[in-house]
């Protein structure tokens, strides 16, 4: 388990008294806590209860906020598309200019979906305007998003599996 040889690696130049080297280390590493398609997310069956419920709490990706108590929203298998998550623009941010590429056209098909019945269960949870015809769910504390989205004929949320985190 704590075996994992990718985090025993110590960066090449750590010796490296160049200053710009550093620089452009400390930048990397910056980028890489920002780039969160390395998230780990567990596997889908250890996330599920026998009952179709997810079995842990589930936390916002960035920061510390808790989403959901266990067991309170059930699995769906549904597809879906969602923008890409706001904060992974960061990394595109111009040097120097501190403009930021929007890319709100871009989505990403997702799959699987906590279903919350009722905005009441969410311990934390923010929803954007409503953008055709729904509406997007986002971290109450950080507005890390969009996590899922919620639809306002069923009043059923949605919250994608691979846009949270477990404990
Ligand atoms: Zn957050």
């Amino acid at each position: 388990m704590s075996t994992d040889p990718a985090t025993a690696s110590a960066p090449e130049s750590k010796t490296n008294p160049s200053t710009s080297e550093n620089k452009s280390d400390d930048k990397q590493i910056e980028e890489k806590r920002l780039d969160f398609s390395n998230i780990e997310i567990p596997p889908k069956e250890t996330l599920i209860n026998e009952k179709g419920r997810n079995k842990t709490n589930v936390f916002c990706v960035r920061c510390p906020s808790k989403i959901l108590n266990p067991r309170v929203s059930k699995h769906k298998s549904i597809e879906f598309s969602l923008p890409i998550m706001k904060q992974r623009r960061r990394t595109e941010i111009k040097e120097g200019s501190g403009e930021v590429e929007e890319q709100d056209a871009v989505k990403e098909t997702c799959n699987d979906f906590w279903q919350v019945d009722d905005i009441y269960t969410f311990e934390n949870v923010g929803f954007t305007n409503t953008i055709s015809g729904f509406k997007y769910l986002a971290c109450a504390d950080c507005e890390m998003g969009p996590i899922g989205y919620y639809d306002p004929d069923s009043k059923l949320s949605y919250v994608a599996l691979t846009r949270v985190k477990y404990d």
